[in-house]
């Protein structure tokens, strides 16, 4: 079968978070000291050898521009590839431990770098591991802390920030049988580093909140290099690492998440409309569709999400718009259909457009992979294909009006690919909340016997 990844364009998503991207608190104006690469590398690793005294071999984790893994490195995961040539860190450094990330911080705060952190590079703006305000910056690259240790019976899990979205999901389901999951977002090779930062929206957030809504703890490495964890940070940090932006408050060490009850069976659809002429009736059935999807999508049941994507189809060599209705029951297909044809029968879903899977498949069929694949593929740190693209997130408080959509369905053809997608909130992710005040906060949950979590990747 032919996987069909998500393919990043030209979105609109109703996600605004709190958009403040700076670096970490160094001081980031002042010169490198060090005149040279060289010298500054040696400086830095003596840094390392003095502040992490456990690392054996500092020059494992320290690379400078002119080092033959400098370059395979730092391109392992620019996801975008718009940035592929665009980044030149004084320093690269790649930390297996906690230790050793907490000793790099307080290495770069002695040398006046700046800290870009970066944990899967999905950055859309590649902000985590290039900079514009600044030549003086290292990348701290914390992929190599990717440990995943479920607690199945507390419904909770330890995740380390080079962790991705695919391997927390699949060793949530592998360690409860598939009892739990995980709400955050639909691209397994998204790492949890950034993802959790920034708040991470997906299918069950109707449901379970945003991925930041169900962090519970978390450790992160301030500015002079100190591991805090949520009651040394204090709950004021701990609300600003969960959304607040990646990058702007500190390096995340490790995540404590809440696991969610997922069905045992879920269901699914995907239906097309495709719009073969423009301004007859064709076009006004589909705006009255857009229209009445957009008046229930946010207020339907916590349980059930359906999203829309404008895009488009070449239908004789001719572009023309389509949009596409996709959909994620907590549910099986019966309760589908007399969900869809209580709230929204004008999309007319019938028994035959639906199929039911188990949560983990769910993700996989969100992700592209709608005929079924191995769970495994979840794995894969390199599903996603690299690929150039610009994405722009917007967030909808009222509905566009028939006229906007109809710029929108021209603009998809003008723009000859890319898409809009719309994904609609509501349930557990307020809006009002969301901007107006703190969004929800799970109960505090600190559980320090990280001795009874259970490695599962
Ligand atoms: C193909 C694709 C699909 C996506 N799908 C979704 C989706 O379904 N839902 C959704 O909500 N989002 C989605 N996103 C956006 C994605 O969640 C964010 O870009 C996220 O920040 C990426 O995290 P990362 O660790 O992989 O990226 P990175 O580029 O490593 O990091 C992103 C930001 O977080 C900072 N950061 C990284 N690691 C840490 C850390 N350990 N501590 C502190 N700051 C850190 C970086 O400095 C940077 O500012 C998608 C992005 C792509 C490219």
């Amino acid at each position: 079968m032919e996987p069909k990844p998500w393919r990043p364009r030209l979105l609109l998503h109703d996600l605004l978070l709190f958009l403040h991207v700076s670096l970490l608190a160094c001081p980031c104006s002042a010169r490198r000291r060090d005149g040279s690469t060289g010298v500054l590398r040696e400086s830095f690793l003596r840094c390392v050898a003095r502040r992490s005294p456990a690392t054996a071999d500092p020059s494992r984790l320290v690379h400078a521009p002119g080092d033959a893994l400098y370059p395979p490195l730092l391109n392992s995961t620019i996801q975008n590839l718009r940035f592929a040539s665009a980044s030149s860190p004084a320093l690269l450094l790649t930390p297996a431990t906690v230790d050793e990330a907490r000793a790099c911080v307080a290495c770069c705060r002695d040398h006046s770098l700046s800290v870009r952190a970066r944990s899967g590079g999905h950055d859309y703006e590649g902000l985590s591991y290039r900079s514009l305000s600044s030549p003086n910056f290292a990348v701290l690259d914390v992929a190599a802390l990717r440990s995943v240790r479920v607690n199945a019976a507390r419904r909770v899990a330890r995740v380390e920030p080079g962790a991705t979205l695919g391997e927390l999901y699949y060793a949530a389901a592998a360690a409860s049988g598939g009892r739990l999951g995980f709400p955050a977002g639909i691209c397994p090779t998204v790492c949890v580093g950034g993802h959790l930062s920034g708040g991470g929206f997906g299918p069950m957030m109707r449901k379970h909140g945003l991925a930041a809504d169900n962090v519970v703890d978390a450790e992160v490495v301030d500015a002079e290099g100190k591991v805090l964890d949520r009651a040394a940070m204090g709950e004021g940090l701990f609300w600003a690492i969960r959304g607040g932006g990646g990058g702007s408050f500190g390096v995340v060490v490790s995540w404590m998440v809440n696991l969610v009850p997922v069905p045992a069976v879920v269901s699914v659809f995907t239906v097309h409309r495709l719009l073969l002429r423009r301004g007859g009736d064709d076009e006004r059935d589909l705006l009255r569709l857009l229209a009445r999807w957009q008046a229930v999508a946010h207020a339907l049941p916590d349980e059930l999400f359906v999203k829309a994507a404008m895009e488009t189809k070449a239908i004789s060599s001719i572009l023309r718009p389509l949009v596409v209705f996709k959909s994620l029951l907590l549910g099986n297909c019966s309760d589908m259909v007399t969900q869809m044809d209580h709230h929204l029968p004008e999309l007319g879903i019938k028994t035959s457009d639906c199929r039911e899977m188990d949560w983990l498949q769910s993700m996989l069929y969100f992700y592209g992979y709608t005929n079924g694949q191995s769970p495994e593929v979840l794995l894969d740190r390199t599903l996603q294909p690299k690929d150039y693209y610009k994405i722009k997130l917007d967030y909808l408080t009222s509905p566009i009006p028939a006229a906007g959509l109809t710029k929108l369905l021209t603009k998809i053809v003008e723009e000859k690919g890319g898409s809009i997608d719309i994904d609609p909130q509501g349930g557990e992710v307020d809006p009002e909340q969301l901007f107006w005040s703190e969004q929800s906060i799970p109960p505090l949950f600190v559980d320090k016997r990280d001795d009874e979590l259970v490695s599962d990747s």
